[in-house]
């Protein structure tokens, strides 16, 4: 019997990047091919040149259709076979490998908001807002949690396709969820993240929701989304003077992560709602007003990791990973 395969990939549309899938039949036992799109339909390409080529990254069982149908991760090609200019994965596994002998590995915590009806799901249906932030956060009850029937179903779906998912929570907002990947080496964490994206929305999109990155959905008093990027090395996990070393690091390049690290950072890390402005840098053990966090026992161990906590909701992993990589492993693996 033929199986499905959905092709997954990231389009080229700005500031923010949207996901794109599309299904192939390949027959039982053939290797997954490479495969086609209309670019000029993405953002990836003109009219005249239309043709981009997927290159299949990562595949995985397909959790929604069951069977022997997959899930395939793509990165994006010319028709020359060199990487397109939207695929930021090529410079991520670039990074990766040149970096490779510190064993750098990310645990991401992916935050977003549901929407329903042009609403965050659980704000009133007549309009206005409902009680202030306090109780949402981890809640428990049909007063302060909304749509856990679809997180269930995407913690589900995600490890049924072999994704290291470690956990998901209710957060501060009402409609606002979380959920982690990793800890896992770049770009398989980024792979793994974007597939995990595609299998909310798919999820959600069941439910009549729409599952959304936006990193300040609220304005006012309420909680942006973020996607706190908690990292480390080998030696980072051995020893505290290359967690202060990395911390250091990440202080010295603040224009460049955060050009990287999503669109419209500078809505959502305002210096209120549990985080640090984005033009000042600070790094703090357990602060979450900090721009990154040591958590508590990584000083009590004397190693461990670090949680970079300005990354967006919106944020591309592949950028947010190479960027990590690039500062932090730059400066670690000076003598
Ligand atoms: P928070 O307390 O900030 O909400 P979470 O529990 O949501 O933290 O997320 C912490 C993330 O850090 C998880 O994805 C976890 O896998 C990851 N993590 C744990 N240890 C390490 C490590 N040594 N290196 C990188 N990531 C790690
Ligand atoms: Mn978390
Ligand atoms: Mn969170
Ligand atoms: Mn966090």
């Amino acid at each position: 019997m033929p199986f499905k395969a959905e092709y997954i990939w990231v389009d080229g549309t700005q500031p923010t990047a949207k996901l794109r899938s599309k299904t192939k039949i390949v027959d039982d036992g053939a290797d997954l091919p490479i495969w086609g799109f209309d670019g000029s339909s993405t953002n990836q390409a003109p009219g005249d040149k239309s043709d981009c080529v997927l290159n299949p990254v990562l595949s995985c069982p397909d959790p929604i259709r069951g069977g022997d149908n997959v899930l395939v991760m793509c990165e994006v090609l010319l028709i020359d076979g060199t990487p397109h200019p939207t695929n930021t994965r090529a410079a991520c596994t670039a990074l990766a490998s040149q970096y490779e002998d510190q064993e750098p590995i990310f645990g991401i915590e992916q935050e977003y908001t549901f929407f329903k009806d042009g609403r965050p799901y659980g704000f009133p249906v007549g309009g206005g807002y409902p009680a202030p932030q306090g109780g949402y956060y981890c809640g428990v009850g049909a007063d302060e949690v909304f749509g856990r029937e679809i997180v269930e179903k995407h913690m589900d779906a995600c490890l049924t396709a072999g994704l290291h998912l470690s956990g998901i929570n209710a957060e501060v907002m009402p409609g606002q969820w979380e959920f982690q990947i990793g800890p896992v080496a770049a770009p398989r964490v980024a792979d793994e993240l974007w597939v995990a994206r595609w299998l909310l929305y798919r999820i959600a999109e069941e439910f009549g929701i729409a599952a959304t990155l936006d990193p300040k959905p609220v304005k006012g008093d309420w909680n942006g989304a973020g996607a706190h990027t908690n990292f480390s090395t080998n030696a980072m996990r051995s020893g505290y003077d290359a967690i202060i070393t990395a911390c250091e690091a990440l202080g010295k390049r603040v224009p460049e992560h955060i050009a990287g690290y999503g669109a419209g950072i500078e809505h959502r890390l305002t210096g209120m709602h549990e985080t640090a402005p984005w033009s000042e840098y600070s790094y703090g053990v357990s602060d979450r007003g900090a721009s990154v966090r040591i958590p508590w026992q990584v000083e009590k161990d004397g190693k461990g990791y670090i949680e970079d906590r300005r990354p967006n909701a919106n944020c591309d992993p592949y950028v947010t990973t190479a960027l990590i990589i690039e500062t932090c492993c730059s400066a670690l693996a000076q003598p």
